[in-house]
């Protein structure tokens, strides 16, 4: 047989997908139950060198793709508690395995109606969730970098005064206002639209890292007096290194009393939403005029999947207003040709992996995790406390957790946690990552898996303790 026809066996694919799915079982058991520590550290060169053997080797599907999960760092491990990326839901894994064969591009309507449809009822759940009335509408793109980048490309054509998209920005400087703590995605993507430094205002956050907002109003007028335009705010729902939630009622007061976009980055926070118990942490985000919310976060979608939601629907269709004539016949604002608004030309198909979980567990599923994870945080921010070696850097309003160990005194605070963080890494038992709060360095936990328990907690703290103490 041809390598092509070969490539394309029905009865090949059958028999490697089933031995997959045995395979990818077998490793969620394991994780489940501490099999294998969480991460193993290792050297990139010679990681290179290992699997650039493995190419050649002749090994067999399976035994590369053994390998290959066994290397990789384990989400699905209770002691998974780095960065903010979710150990997907199986059923989510499966629909992305329908997407990757099927590989429609969703750009144009004719290139994967179903998702099409499905990516309008997706993003309809979220909006009314968000609790948008029935004008608000959007689309789903790749990550939240490139929704928030979009978002914003909106507000500068909605407030820039002119046609930005047409016309370019020279000859003004414009600018945002975000929290010293807003993502750096934010800075990326002014710097993207040519605003470069002077197009980021950053105000200061409280004593809990939320937007001081007594500051917004002289920042604005200072910002007014140096010649700047204003396009609009943003704000954290919730922050990527504490999980703190901005006050979005204040914010939003503030954008319809100087007629300012509000765009909300919730990233990480927006699935609050689903949750009866924590949704009061997103007050106010039904008055911004785009938000963006990360399904691959905290709603257990592989990456990337965004959902970039708009009040007014309508405003989404004049961020590219560019016209291709050869994908599209009419100008108007076709909701079902997505690529007339999003980034992407040609787009995976994002919404069944959504969809799917919605329809097999409804929204529940997305409270209950919600729930769970927010417990968890701040199960872990009490344990901290009661430990008189260990310092909170803020009362966990999420799942994100940020803390300091301690050092018997004369020694580099910030020093001795950072070696605790890279012996952690070593030891593998663990993972976790660090941040930097006012010049700081903090210890920063995400706690994604539902399987962490309580015991996984104090044990991590033990597992500190014990690194802190070796540390001369
Ligand atoms: C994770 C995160 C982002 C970046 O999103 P990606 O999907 O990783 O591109 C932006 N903002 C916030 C608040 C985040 O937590």
């Amino acid at each position: 047989m041809s390598l092509l026809r070969d490539g394309y066996s029905p009865e090949n694919f059958r028999e490697k997908g089933h031995k997959l799915i045995d395979l990818l079982a077998d490793y969620l058991s394991s994780q489940q139950q501490y099999s294998s520590k969480v991460f193993t550290k290792f050297e990139p060169e010679a990681l290179t060198r290992v699997w650039e053997e493995k190419l050649h080797s002749g090994a067999s599907f399976s035994e590369i793709l053994d390998q290959f999960t066994e290397d990789s760092i384990h989400l699905h491990h209770p002691r998974y508690m780095g960065h903010q990326v979710s150990p997907v839901l199986p059923t989510a894994a499966l629909a992305d395995l329908v997407s990757a064969l099927l590989n429609n591009g969703v750009g144009v309507y004719e290139m994967g109606s179903p998702t099409i449809a499905m990516e309008r009822i997706v993003i309809q759940k979220i909006a009314n969730q968000l609790g948008f009335s029935e004008s608000a509408g959007g689309f789903l793109t790749s990550g939240g970098t490139l929704g928030n980048l979009t978002a914003l490309l909106t507000a500068r054509q909605q407030k820039a005064g002119k046609n930005a998209w047409k016309n370019g920005t020279a000859g003004q400087q414009y600018a945002v206002i975000v929290s010293e703590q807003a993502h750096y995605c934010i800075d990326r993507a002014v710097k993207i639209m040519g605003w470069g430094d002077e197009g980021v205002v950053k105000i200061p956050v409280d004593g809990s890292f939320r937007m001081d907002i007594s500051s917004l109003e002289k920042a604005y007028n200072s910002s007014i007096a140096e010649g700047k335009k204003i396009i609009g705010v943003v704000g954290n729902a919730c922050s990527t290194a504490t999980g703190s939630f901005d006050p979005l009622e204040e914010i939003a007061d503030f954008c319809a009393d100087h007629n300012l976009w509000f765009h909300i980055d919730a990233a990480h926070g927006g699935a609050a939403a689903f949750s009866e118990k924590h949704a009061s942490l997103l007050d106010g985000i039904n008055r911004a005029d785009s938000v963006v919310v990360d399904f691959h976060k905290m709603m257990m979608a592989p990456s990337l999947v965004t959902g970039v939601i708009f009040k007014e629907s309508q405003h989404s269709y004049q961020t590219f207003s560019q016209q291709a004539k050869y994908l599209w016949d009419k100008e108007d604002a076709e909701w079902y040709n997505l690529g007339k608004r999003t980034f992407e030309c040609t787009k995976d198909m994002m919404a069944l992996k959504i969809f799917m979980s919605f329809q097999q567990y409804g929204p529940k599923l997305f409270e209950e995790i919600v729930d769970e994870l927010f417990a968890k945080g701040r199960l872990l921010g009490k344990l901290i406390t009661e430990r008189s070696q260990f310092e909170l850097a803020v009362k966990p309003q999420a799942n994100i957790v940020c803390f300091r160990h301690l050092p018997r005194h004369g020694k580099d605070i910030n020093e001795h946690n950072r070696r605790i963080r890279e012996k952690i890494i070593e030891n593998g038992e663990f993972f976790l990552v660090q941040t930097e709060l006012n010049d700081n360095v903090y210890l920063r936990t995400s706690l994604m898996n539902i399987f962490t328990t309580k015991n996984d907690l104090k044990q991590l703290l033990d597992h500190i303790e014990e690194t802190g103490i070796d540390i001369i």
